[in-house]
């Protein structure tokens, strides 16, 4: 999650660190931090609201996000379209909370804990927006026990498998903001859906030799799909030789 009035506090925490914090319906900011907002989605993220929503990943991604091309970034982002009345709420908000809490997107979920990216062992950030009551009588945590907790690592090691497409050494070698490249990284990233019809209705397997046990786990396990999508991507994008050709 993104937001003008976010701050960092000074001083980095080990995962064994602790830090004071409590979110609940009790506070008056309750609810405060889901709206207005500019909430990127991972694409592990898309596959699990859309899962959660029952509604295919094209669906999803037309009633609830908007793409945006930004030239720092080099590749199309996708952003959860904030309900277009004066609240600015997001769409799964309601007065118990987040309506699809278990499913949330990485960045709801991973507050008000960030990673310090420049690390090489695992350190972390507190993030603070100036209305959120949330540290004032905040109950202790471990940064461990919080992460646990969030589902962290799971959401990190699929998007780490993202990275590396995202941050690829010959990313720069390609221009994902227009054209083919644009339309082949949306689909690989954002839209596991179409990329199944892809590998089992299209012309795919005419063309990549697939041995048979991946073929049946990515048929029957979308998050596997997902992988395989970020590995054909680096192919496809990079020339890396991720998969087999026939
Ligand atoms: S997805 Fe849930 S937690 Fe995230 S902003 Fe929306 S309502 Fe809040
Ligand atoms: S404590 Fe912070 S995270 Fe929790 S509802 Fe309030 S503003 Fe949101």
């Amino acid at each position: 999650m993104s937001e003008n009035n976010i701050t960092t506090q000074s001083g980095k925490l080990g995962i064994d660190d602790s830090f004071n914090f409590s979110c609940g319906k009790d506070l008056e900011c309750f609810n405060k931090c889901c709206r207005d907002i500019n909430l990127f989605l991972t694409p592990y993220d898309i596959l699990r609201i859309k899962k959660r929503l029952n509604i295919t990943s094209n669906e999803f991604l037309k009633i609830y996000t908007f793409p945006l091309l930004p030239e720092e970034i080099g590749h199309p982002v996708i952003l959860m379209k904030m309900i277009p009345d004066e609240t600015k709420n997001c769409p799964f908000v309601s007065d118990e909370g987040c309506m699809i809490y278990t499913d949330r997107p990485w960045s709801c979920r991973s507050f008000p804990l960030e990673p310090v990216s420049d690390s090489e062992t695992a350190l972390f950030q507190i993030i603070r927006r100036d209305f959120c009551r949330g540290f004032e009588k905040g109950r202790p945590h471990t940064v461990k026990k919080w992460r646990d907790t969030q589902n962290a690592a799971l959401y990190e090691e699929i998007n780490d498998e993202w990275k590396k497409v995202t941050h690829h050494e010959k990313f720069s070698s390609q221009n994902l903001l227009e054209g083919n490249s644009r339309d082949v990284f949306f689909l690989g990233s954002y839209n596991i859906d179409e990329f199944r019809d892809l590998v089992f209705k299209g012309d795919f397997l005419k063309y990549f030799d697939i041995d048979k046990k991946v073929l049946k786990n990515i048929k029957a396990n979308e998050t596997e799909l997902l992988r395989f999508a970020f590995k054909w991507l680096r192919q496809v994008l990079f020339g890396e030789n991720t998969l087999k050709r026939r």
